[in-house]
């Protein structure tokens, strides 16, 4: 897993790859994206803001915040896609139509409809053991 030089993002990345294997007690605990961000917003000083909300299937949430360069950083990762990391951005890919999936009761986003079908074939075959790790 590659280190990012912004503490929210590690925060994001941690919740969605380890949530996904096993939590302190060995049982899965998925974690999903509940509040995708639809746009950064900003404070009353005129500094960009973004938060993220995560929740866990173990029923906790997480609120991930950041502000200025590192809100626009946790803004573009909170819109990846969750099987080729593409992102799911109008600003980036004009044509994107974000679908998302219930998975085992779990959200996910995906770009295309085809993310979304290679990624249901992986864990039928490897089940909740497989995660990705981009
Ligand atoms: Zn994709």
């Amino acid at each position: 897993m590659k280190i990012s030089q912004y503490g929210s993002i590690d925060a994001l990345q941690q919740l969605l790859i380890l949530g996904d294997q096993y939590n302190t007690h060995g049982i899965p605990s998925p974690c999903w994206i509940t509040k995708h961000p639809q746009r950064i917003h900003y404070t009353q000083e005129g500094e960009e803001y973004c938060f993220v909300e995560v929740t866990c299937r173990d029923g906790v949430q997480y609120g991930i915040q950041a502000f200025g360069d590192e809100a626009i950083a946790l803004y573009i990762e909170a819109n990846k896609c969750y099987m080729c990391g593409l992102s799911m951005l109008n600003e980036y890919n004009k044509d994107i139509q974000p679908i998302e999936e219930t998975i085992d009761g779990v959200n996910y986003m995906f770009d295309s409809i085809g993310c979304a079908l290679v990624f249901k074939k992986l864990r039928s075959i490897y089940g909740i053991d497989f995660c990705l790790n981009n």
